[in-house]
């Protein structure tokens, strides 16, 4: 019968096509490298790492992404596989050969007998005879690909570029400092997180950042539009002493329950990132500030000061949808359910969190070529939470790409028992966990934990 058809072999799309194939599903898989390239490809090779040889941590017990590579490992990954392969020292972190890696991967897919690869551009996703399609064109996806998912997602729900302002977890802010309250006690009246700051802790935070180092934008990212509504913090700032305070540092319709009621000189306004209320984003503070100076300059933000950041703030070229607009749970287009997405695409960030996307795709599809429902991994484990971040945990109207973190997981507590202590302990109980679900997942044949898919409208 009909094979299902692959679009793009990077990472995702290579993982999801030795899903499809694992599970008795030819699947063609279709990649415009090496007759057509991106701005950041060099190679043919299918899953070329365009960037850093780095998988990033690989501590299981102490890391999202360390975590979400075992699971994978656990559920057959090619992309995981070929990585433990090629490895090549790196500390804790789980780095490779990248020649060696890609080559491997290339070399698994094309022995497969179901995996038929195709060198060509896709242009359009109108074809009805292909009755199911993963995208996985990646965030360097070609202008005539990018056109067509406008028309199904609409124009509001594809973006170009991301600007990510930075994410924090909720349990790291000082309450003794910050507070919540919405301006003018708005709608619940206790929406925001809000982080005072007096005349001189204003401007000194000014000062720093219009002298704070910022990352340039590579050569062909250099006409990423910049929207008003969006312009980065720092840019903002060199627009004069005053614009943030008129901008988002405003501190109007707000009274520090700290400070006898009184209005703060300026405020920086943290709003809930997901559903389950873990992490707040920083509001109106996308950046291109350098890492470390992100994290040097906003704990010295009152509240701030011990922070833990769940991501931190940046703007690239980056094409992606607004997934828990135009995708169902099991990542299909809610506007036409033949065609799924995968990668990232969908909104998640990294090489891992890419391929993970790419794995449940890839088993999705496989699932409903069958004729089987698909289940999905519980929300409790690292892929789970992932997945369910993108579909449906975080805010659609605020969306923007997202990695791995423990912030996505539902907390430990979860209303009975004592909260775990320590940044550490409560790492370590929250692998457990996911280890133990995932183990349960497993051994029910996929069939019984995390609550079925939507079902086809
Ligand atoms: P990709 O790996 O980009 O795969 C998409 C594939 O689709 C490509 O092979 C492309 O040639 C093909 N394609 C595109 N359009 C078409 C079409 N119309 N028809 C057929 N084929 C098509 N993440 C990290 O974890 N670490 C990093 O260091 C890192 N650095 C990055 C640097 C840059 C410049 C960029 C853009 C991203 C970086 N990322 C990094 C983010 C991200 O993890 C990678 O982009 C990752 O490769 C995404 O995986 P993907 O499978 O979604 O897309």
């Amino acid at each position: 019968s009909q094979p299902v058809h692959v679009i793009g072999g990077g990472l995702a799309g290579s993982e999801a096509a030795w899903q499809l194939a694992s599970a008795g599903v030819p699947v063609l898989l279709h990649e415009m490298r090496p007759q057509r390239s991106t701005p950041a490809h060099q190679t043919g090779t299918l899953a070329e790492l365009v960037c850093s040889n780095s998988f990033r941590s690989d501590e299981a017990d102490a890391n999202a992404v360390g975590l979400l590579h075992e699971e994978l490992r656990r559920l057959s990954s090619l992309i995981l596989t070929a990585a433990d392969r090629h490895r090549v020292p790196a500390g804790s972190a789980l780095a490779v050969d990248r020649i060696g890696f890609s080559t491997e991967v290339e070399a698994a897919l094309a022995a497969h007998p179901l995996v038929t690869i195709i060198r060509e551009e896709v242009a359009s996703l109108g074809a009805a005879e292909w009755p199911s399609v993963i995208v996985a064109t990646g965030p360097l996806t070609t202008p005539l690909l990018a056109q067509a998912l406008q028309g199904l997602t609409g124009e509001d729900s594809l973006a170009f570029f991301d600007a990510i302002a930075p994410i924090i977890h909720r349990h790291s802010i000082d309450f003794t400092k910050a507070w919540f309250q919405s301006r003018y006690d708005k709608g619940g009246g206790n929406d925001y997180i809000n982080c005072p700051l007096d005349r001189p802790q204003y401007e000194t935070f000014v000062a720093a950042l219009t002298a704070a180092e910022t990352m340039p934008f590579k050569d062909w990212e250099r006409d990423t539009p910049y929207f008003e509504g969006c312009l980065p913090i720092e840019v903002m700032a060199e627009r004069g002493r005053e614009t943030l305070m008129f901008g988002p540092m405003k501190p109007v319709g707000l009274a520090n329950p700290h400070d006898g009621g009184r209005r703060p000189y300026a405020v920086l306004q943290l709003r809930q990132d997901n559903a389950l209320g873990t992490l707040f984003n920083m509001v109106g503070f996308q950046t291109k500030l350098k890492h470390a100076e992100q994290v040097r300059l906003f704990r010295s933000i009152p509240g701030l000061e011990q922070a833990e950041f769940a991501r931190l703030g940046g703007i690239h070229r980056n094409l992606f949808v607004n997934s828990p607009r135009v995708l169902d749970d099991v990542l299909r287009l809610r506007a036409d359910r033949r065609i799924r997405l995968a990668g990232q695409i969908t909104g998640c960030e990294g090489y891992v969190e890419s391929a993970a996307i790419g794995l449940l795709a890839g088993r999705f599809a496989a699932d409903e070529w069958h004729g089987r429902t698909p289940v999905l991994p519980p929300a409790t484990t690292s892929i789970g939470a992932l997945l369910r971040h993108i579909t449906t945990g975080a805010v659609a109207a605020t969306f923007q790409p997202m990695n791995a973190n423990f912030g996505l997981f539902p907390p430990l507590d979860g209303g009975s028992g004592a909260p775990v202590k320590g940044k550490a302990n409560r790492r370590q109980a929250l692998s457990a966990r996911a280890r133990r679900d995932m183990e349960d997942w497993l051994t029910a044949g996929n069939a019984v934990c995390g609550g079925t898919a939507e079902t086809a409208a």
